[in-house]
């Protein structure tokens, strides 16, 4: 079993002080959660919006939970009262959805725009030319209750780190293109296996679930 406390301890310590951890407790019991959250973690995310809402039930309120897997629309009505950071908005439809729903619920919902940056075929995320071109003419502009913070990516399973930079450092590009304008805050890049590559293209998020809770039995 994967000692979670030491694990995070060590994980914090080898992060600069600026970059934010999110600790991705997808498939863990609340029980790994809570002894996350006793050692001081309160930014937990997930990629099921059902197994979210059921872990935000259970688990002490002040936690922020992110979102970071693929959003069907018609669930975005279950985290809309609670979510902290969709990291996956992807497609103008969604956008829509998570204004109506955040509006419903009164709230401002902040976003980050998934890019897919991976070279390999497997990802979600609006192609990079989409990104660039959906933020120029900032589609979302009608959209006053989804607040765009920043980006997101995900760089290939490979083990070729030269490809992995190329991936992040594309993703680089396109938030400092648009920082200013938007008055981005957050570049969400990097998981166990990458966030070290991440960092030195400017990451300021990291999403790391194995690497604090040991392997999973499924994705
Ligand atoms: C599962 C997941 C992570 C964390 O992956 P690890 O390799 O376990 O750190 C990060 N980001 C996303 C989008 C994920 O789905």
């Amino acid at each position: 079993m994967a000692d979670i406390t030491q694990n995070l301890k060590q994980f914090k310590s080898e992060l600069p002080e600026d970059v934010t951890l999110v600790a991705v407790s997808k498939t863990k019991p609340n029980e790994d959660l809570q002894e996350a959250y006793d050692a001081g973690q309160r930014i937990f995310g997930e990629n099921k919006i059902q197994e979210m809402t059921d872990k935000w039930k259970a688990l002490p309120k002040d936690i922020q939970w992110h979102m970071i897997g693929h959003v069907q629309t018609n669930k975005v009505k279950y985290m809309a009262p609670y979510v902290s950071l969709i990291h996956s908005a992807d497609r103008l439809k969604l956008f829509k959805e998570i204004n109506k729903e955040a509006k419903k619920n009164e709230r401002v919902i902040d976003v980050l725009l998934q890019v897919k940056i991976a070279e390999e075929d497997s990802k979600f995320g609006m192609p990079p030319e989409e990104a660039k071109t959906f933020l120029e003419e900032n589609k979302a502009a009608n959209y006053p209750n989804v607040n765009i913070v920043g980006l997101m990516g995900m760089a290939s399973f490979v083990d070729d780190e030269t490809q992995i930079k190329r991936e992040f450092a594309q993703l680089e590009k396109i938030y400092n293109t648009f920082k200013e304008q938007y008055a981005f805050s957050v570049l969400s890049m990097g998981m166990s296996g990458d966030y070290k590559l991440a960092l030195e293209y400017g990451s300021t998020m990291v999403r790391v679930g194995s690497a604090i809770f040991g392997a999973r039995n499924y994705n």
